[in-house]
């Protein structure tokens, strides 16, 4: 089983049409937006992709009024009882830098030199910025103007999933079962999966939102939230002594007794953090934000415990003082869901190296759609989309990758069907 010359061509030129298209369309979202889709912009690109499922033959085509596209590919004959697999990805792109306008340049045949923007002289994308881009040379790359980010994530896997669509339509020599196609609003502000439609789903889904080629994701952060709350007293601070219990104060010295290497700017792979967000108060009260992350729950579990154990010391130590620790599980490391779906890991891995590609098991320090989407009971790892760099102006994708992950989701439709 492999995919044809003419295959490859069609998909790269189809994948690489459709992105470019795709990122001219601003779709930031935005995190202080209390509407569904967060910007309306989402709407625009939800609706252009409804019109072009339906052109591809797909069938029952949803834009629902919270921007979510939904599409089913029929089985092609002779595969009807083959399970019901779907592919993902989001429209949105990130808030971090302008999504406006985006003016997308093809550097031709990379030379290994430092790439320059031509609406932003004051940064320049070499090898040093991304070693990865050393292994790209010879190949076509992306990237914006410099003035905006590129939009790869996610576009790329829009038009990685869209380029496949094409594909089935136009080679009907290529199996596949029944296919699920979802794209989904607001990602990248922790939306995306809020209110989806489980029942318009398979029990099983891969979501195209990863990096580097070859990248399939299959675990991700064990996530929690922590609020500490100090009590203290406040007493007027020339007659204080023996009195006062200076809340804000005594947090600062408990925070300081966080273990310094654990946290995100001394960690990296699979070390996990204590990442102190906020801390505000006076000397009645004081509150401090933590997040707490690592892949093994346990360390989190003694992370907590860590923070337990202090606030008893420090109770001690400053008598009158009250110490409120809360803890809330956000979310969960989606490897928990997917340890038992061997079998659809194995396709994925499987799918990729029948690309050429060596495939890059990769822990993702954060989560996706698909870890929300795990919790829900649909397990959904995370293949490669190619963005490199991504929410920067320096983002860029070597073209093919946009060919190489739409071959990975043609060959993982019909590893489905044996
Ligand atoms: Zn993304």
């Amino acid at each position: 089983m492999s995919i044809s010359k003419n295959i490859q061509n069609f998909l790269l030129s189809d994948a690489v049409e459709r992105f470019l298209r795709y990122v001219k369309i601003w779709t930031t979202s935005d995190i202080k937006s209390a509407s569904f889709p967060s910007t309306e912009n989402q709407l625009e690109l939800g609706k252009l992709l409804s019109n072009e499922l339906e052109d591809l033959g797909l069938e029952n085509v949803v834009h629902d009024k919270f921007g979510y596209v939904y599409a089913n590919l029929p089985p092609s004959k002779g595969f009807e009882n083959v399970s019901q697999i779907g592919f993902i990805a989001h429209l949105d792109t990130s808030q971090a830098v302008s999504g406006k306008d985006v003016k997308p340049v093809i550097h031709k045949n990379y030379d290994g030199n430092e790439i320059l923007f031509s609406q932003n002289e004051d940064i320049s994308l070499s090898i040093a910025d991304s070693p990865q881009l050393g292994e790209y040379i010879g190949l076509d790359i992306i990237t914006s103007q410099g003035d905006t980010l590129l939009g790869a994530d996610n576009k790329a896997g829009v038009a990685e999933i869209m380029a496949a669509c094409a594909g089935w339509k136009k080679f009907p020599e290529l199996k596949h079962g029944p296919i699920t196609i979802c794209f989904t609003p607001d990602e990248e502000i922790g939306r995306g999966t809020r209110k989806i439609k489980k029942k318009l789903l398979p029990k099983f889904c891969y979501t195209l939102d990863g990096s580097e080629m070859g990248q399939l994701a299959i675990e991700c952060f064990d996530a929690w939230g922590a609020t500490i709350k100090f009590k203290g007293l406040n007493v007027h601070p020339g007659t204080a002594k023996n009195l006062m219990i200076n809340a804000i104060h005594i947090a600062s010295r408990y925070l300081s007794e966080l273990p310094e290497a654990e946290s995100p700017e001394h960690t990296e792979e699979r070390e996990g953090f204590y990442h102190l967000m906020n801390l505000e108060g006076n000397e009645e009260e004081a509150t401090a934000t933590l997040i707490l992350r690592d892949f093994e729950s346990k360390n989190n579990q003694n992370r907590m415990n860590y923070l337990e154990n202090l606030k008893k010391l420090y109770e001690l130590r400053y008598p009158g003082l009250k110490i409120e620790a809360n803890f809330l599980h956000q979310y969960q490391n989606m490897l928990t869901f997917l340890e038992t779906e061997q079998k659809a890991i194995d396709l994925a891995k499987k799918a990729i190296e029948l690309t050429d590609l060596e495939v890059k098991t990769h822990s993702i320090r954060g989560g996706t759609d698909g870890t929300k989407l795990s919790e829900k009971g649909i397990p959904t790892p995370n293949i490669f989309a190619g963005g490199m760099l991504v929410h920067s102006r320096k983002e860029y994708i070597p073209t093919l990758a946009l060919q190489k992950a739409s071959e990975v989701i043609l060959n993982l439709a019909e590893l489905w069907t044996i």
